[in-house]
C-alpha cells in the first residue's frame, strides 16, 4: 500500500529522486538530506508503514540484515569505526517522517556525540514494578 501525500513513498517509489546506495524489490536506502555525519543513510520500504507498530512483519524480518550490510560497507569504505541503527517511533520520540525507516548513522573515532543519554537511577523494586507494567501490555 502506499500513501499519496507521503514523501517517503514517493522517494522510496522513485518518483521523487534521491541519492540511492541500494536498491531491491522491497526497499530503497538513500542518503539522508541533512546527515547527522558523512553517509548518514535512511533505509526506507517501499511500501507504507507509518511506524514499526504498523510493519508488515515479512519486511520487518529484513531490516536488520540489511542494516548490518550497510553498516559493514560504511565500515569498510568511508573508514568509519562503527554505526547506529536508530528507529524513532512517535513525535515525541523525534520522528518527522511517518513512513517506518531505519537510520543507519556511520560514527567516526572523536566524532560528535550524536544518540546519547545520562543513564538515570532506578532501584530493583522500581525496575520489578516497571517490568510488570510492561508485561501487561503484552498479553
Ligand atoms: P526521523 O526524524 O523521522 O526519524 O527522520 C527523518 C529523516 O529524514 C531526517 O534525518 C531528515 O533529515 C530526513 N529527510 C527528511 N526529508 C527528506 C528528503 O526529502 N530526502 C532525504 N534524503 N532525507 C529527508
Ligand atoms: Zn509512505
Amino acid at each position: 500500500m502506499r500513501d499519496d501525500n507521503c514523501i517517503f513513498c514517493k522517494i522510496a517509489n522513485g518518483e521523487i529522486p534521491s541519492t540511492t546506495i541500494y536498491e531491491d524489490d522491497d526497499f530503497r536506502v538513500i542518503l539522508d538530506l541533512g546527515p547527522a555525519s558523512r553517509g548518514h543513510a535512511l533505509i526506507l520500504p517501499k511500501e507504507h508503514f507509518a511506524d514499526v507498530c504498523a510493519l508488515d512483519e515479512r519486511i520487518a524480518a529484513k531490516v536488520l540484515p540489511l542494516g548490518a550490510r550497510i553498516g559493514s560497507a560504511m565500515k569498510r569504505t568511508l573508514g568509519c569505526a562503527g554505526f547506529n541503527l536508530v528507529q524513532n517511533n512517535g513525535e515525541a520520540a523525534g520522528q518527522t517522517v511517518f513512513h517506518f525507516h531505519m537510520h543507519v548513522i556511520p560514527r567516526y573515532e572523536n566524532g560528535p556525540v550524536i544518540a546519547g543519554w545520562t543513564p538515570g537511577k532506578a532501584s530493583q523494586e522500581e525496575l520489578a514494578e516497571t517490568a510488570e507494567e510492561i508485561k501487561k501490555g503484552m498479553q
